[in-house]
Parts: C-alpha cells; structure tokens; sequence
C-alpha cells in the first residue's frame, strides 16, 4: 500500500510538473533546432561543423521526444468513451506495429473468435499498444516474437495482487507478450513508475509504461505482468466488457458479446 500511494504521489507530481513545463520547453526546442536547420544549410560550414550541427539537431529531437513523452503523460485527457471492438483496435494499429518492431520480430495476433466490445478510447488503446510493442522490441534485439491475443476471462475476486481494488466481472482481457528478455524482480515491480528505466540514456524514458498504467486506470482497467529473466514478458490488460446481459454467464468466458 506504501508504495502504492508513493507511486500516486509520484504520477501526481510529475503531472504538474509536466504540464507546466513542457509546453514552454517545447517552444525553446524549436527554436533551437528550427536556427540548427537553417544554420546547417550555410555552405561555409566545414565538415566538422556540420557534424555539431547535426549533433545540436538530434539532441534537440531527443529532447523533443521526451516533452512529447510527458505531455502525453500529463495531459489530464478528456478520454471520449464509445464502444470499441478490442480485435479492431489491434488490427488497426498492426502495420505500424509491425514497422516499429522490425524485420527480426514475428507479430502473432490472435483475435478472439467473437466481436470484443469495451467502452474505450480508440486512439488511447492504439498509444496502449504502440509503447507495449517498443518495449518488446527492445527486449529482443536479436529477434523473436510478438505474440498478442484478445479474449474475455470472468474475474470472481479481484485479481490484482497490489491494490485488490479492481471489482469482479467480465473483463476483455488484451495478452501481449514477448520472448525478450524479461526482467528482475526489482524491475517487475517498478516498471510501472514514471521515470523508472534500465535502458541507457539515450533510448529509454521511463515514461512508457507510466502511461500504459494511466491509460488502463483511466478505462477502469488493471494490468497483470508476468516475467522471467531470458525467457520474456507477457503483459495482460484487462478492461471492463460492454456486454449484452443476453449473453449466457457459460459463454461469456469463451465468446465476445455484442454491443448494446
Ligand atoms: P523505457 O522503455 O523508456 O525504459 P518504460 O516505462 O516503457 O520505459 O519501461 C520501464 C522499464 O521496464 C524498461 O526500462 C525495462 O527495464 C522494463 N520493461 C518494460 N517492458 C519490458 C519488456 N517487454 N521486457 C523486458 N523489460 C521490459
């Protein structure tokens, strides 16, 4: 529970901080890399220079990158709920999915047999998607797959084994996993903190995961993870089913139900 409210505490405070500083830390990005473009056309540039040039650009990009990351964060976002059919989100996201994870990876997606509909942002269930995929891809730099699944499970007693606060019921239930490289124990339990990373500077934010976790809360989610050093991670996702009550209990663990 401590640690919980300490991560609260944290995702509240980064929020603020956040929201109020990035916007105005974007405006000086651009400027110092829209004067880094025009500077780097100036013919009388040496070689050299133009390396440096190059080297304020991809700085500011970075740096760039990392606003981006905290805004989306912070911005306390009015999601816009409509039902959504969880196979569709995968399947609209796949191509970009299968262009951030690169050639060495397999995608395997399994979509359950029904329609899966849940009162969801579209575009925030694709963000949800997109950080898992680039996490996965960093956890297998010589190749593997991603496999992601869509199902429903009846959860009986809350499930979550931090909180014990997710309410029972039928659940759509969004499985992604990998055969990377999996984490420590240490890891697991932190990955959800904003700012928490084992990457190297230059290619990890912390902020993934943070951002995976708002998004699910903020559909009255929870998140289970499971994993094992050099054996992979899987992640499963489970958010609320909009169902008809028609759909028999019996049914409902193996076919979707349909919309209302
Ligand atoms: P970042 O990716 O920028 O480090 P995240 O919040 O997305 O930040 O992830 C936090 C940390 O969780 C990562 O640095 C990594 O150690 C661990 N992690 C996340 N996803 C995976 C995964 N699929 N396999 C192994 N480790 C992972």
């Amino acid at each position: 529970l401590e640690a919980q409210l300490r991560q609260a505490q944290k995702m509240e405070a980064v929020g603020q901080l956040a929201g109020g500083v990035a916007h105005d830390f974007n405006n000086v990005l651009q400027v110092i890399s829209g004067y880094g473009s025009i500077l780097k056309l100036d013919e009388r540039l040496d070689e050299r220079q133009q390396q440096e040039v190059d080297q304020i650009l991809s700085a500011a990009e970075r740096a760039a990158q990392l606003t981006r990351g905290l805004l989306a964060f912070s911005r306390k976002q009015v999601i816009t709920l409509a039902p959504v059919n969880l196979n569709d989100v995968v399947e609209s996201v796949r191509k970009f999915l299968v262009r951030i994870i690169g050639e060495d990876i397999q995608l395997k997606t399994t979509p359950s047999a029904g329609t899966l509909y849940i009162m969801a942002d579209l575009g925030q269930l694709e963000q949800v998607l997109i950080n898992l995929a680039t996490n996965a891809r960093d956890a297998m730099p010589r190749g593997g797959v991603l496999a992601i699944e869509t199902g429903t499970q009846e959860v009986e007693s809350p499930l979550d084994q931090e909180s014990g606060e997710n309410r029972p019921g039928h659940y759509a239930v969004l499985t992604v996993a990998d055969t990377g490289c999996g984490m420590d124990g240490e890891t697991c339990k932190r990955i959800f903190e904003p700012f928490y990373t084992t990457k190297e500077v230059s290619k990890g934010t912390g902020l993934g995961m943070a951002i995976v976790y708002g998004i699910v809360k903020q559909h009255n989610g929870f998140i289970n993870v499971y994993s094992e050093p050099d054996q992979g991670t899987t992640f499963r996702i489970y958010l609320p089913l909009y169902h008809s009550d028609a759909v028999p209990e019996s049914d409902a663990a193996k076919q979707a139900a349909p919309p209302r």
